[in-house]
């Protein structure tokens, strides 16, 4: 079967097909073409590559192949980064805090739970949106370590919840045992924070992403490769932003 051949409504294998198909750019520049289709099992839309359904690469739908046990969310408040984890099994849901500057670090991920022996509950990183493979490490509290001081000074070393509360991430809670005596070898990454608000270095990728916070709803201005060029964008955001906010009061 060709991919003009497909039309809204046709069915294949497990699949029903609910939308025109359109291309989208991959990383690498390629433009690849996709369709919305309906898993009629779980009932559940998703973003099929065009080429897997007609090949019959996905017969079905990652649910209904490896159903999750665990659904998360990452949104922010005023302060935090917040990881909501949904426990469909057990029917208990945690949360999990971490500082505010990681949001973009830990947006795409999915987050599942793992238990200590004391049964303690640790977050996992368990693979991103897409075909994103899960970081190492895989932990929470020891990639926000990782991002913050770097692969070379958590090697090796326990990373401790001061107050003993497993879930609370942020920094001021993680002490990286036996990292003090070694603490003069090494020089904290602290070059690469900025005082500019609505810019940051995304730790894992060197880049200087933007955002601009409305209505305390996050919003990305995209990702650069210089803090000069972030900033701008961000500055322009904030202007226009105003501007709309102010025509609308004067509207009013
Ligand atoms: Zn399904």
């Amino acid at each position: 079967m060709k991919a003009k051949e497909i039309y809204i409504g046709m069915i294949i294998n497990n699949w029903k097909i609910v939308s025109e198909r359109y291309s989208k750019k991959t990383i690498s520049g390629n433009s690849v073409l996709y369709v919305k289709a309906l898993c009629l099992n779980c009932n559940i839309e998703y973003e099929m590559g065009l080429n897997d359904i007609l090949r019959g690469h996905s017969k079905q739908c990652k649910e209904c192949t490896n159903p999750r046990r665990y659904f998360s969310k990452v949104y922010t408040d005023e302060y935090n980064t917040i990881i909501e984890v949904e426990d469909i099994k057990e029917n208990k849901v945690y949360f999990s805090y971490v500082d505010l500057q990681y949001f973009w670090e830990l947006v795409n991920f999915n987050f599942g739970l793992v238990f200590s022996k004391s049964n303690k509950p640790y977050l996992e990183i368990s693979g991103g949106i897409g075909k994103a493979k899960a970081p190492t490490p895989k932990r929470l509290h020891r990639y926000i370590c990782f991002l913050e001081y770097g692969e070379e000074y958590i090697k090796g070393r326990t990373i401790d919840h001061k107050d003993k509360i497993t879930l609370n991430n942020r920094l001021n809670n993680l002490n990286v045992v036996g990292a003090l005596e070694n603490a003069q070898n090494h020089s904290l990454r602290k070059d690469n924070t900025t005082s500019v608000t609505g810019v940051s270095i995304m730790k894992s990728t060197g880049r200087w992403i933007a955002y601009i916070n409305i209505e305390n709803k996050r919003i990305w201005l995209g990702d650069f490769n210089t803090f000069e060029e972030a900033k701008e964008v961000r500055e322009r955001a904030e202007i226009k932003h105003h501007t709309y906010v102010q025509s609308i009061k004067y509207e009013q």
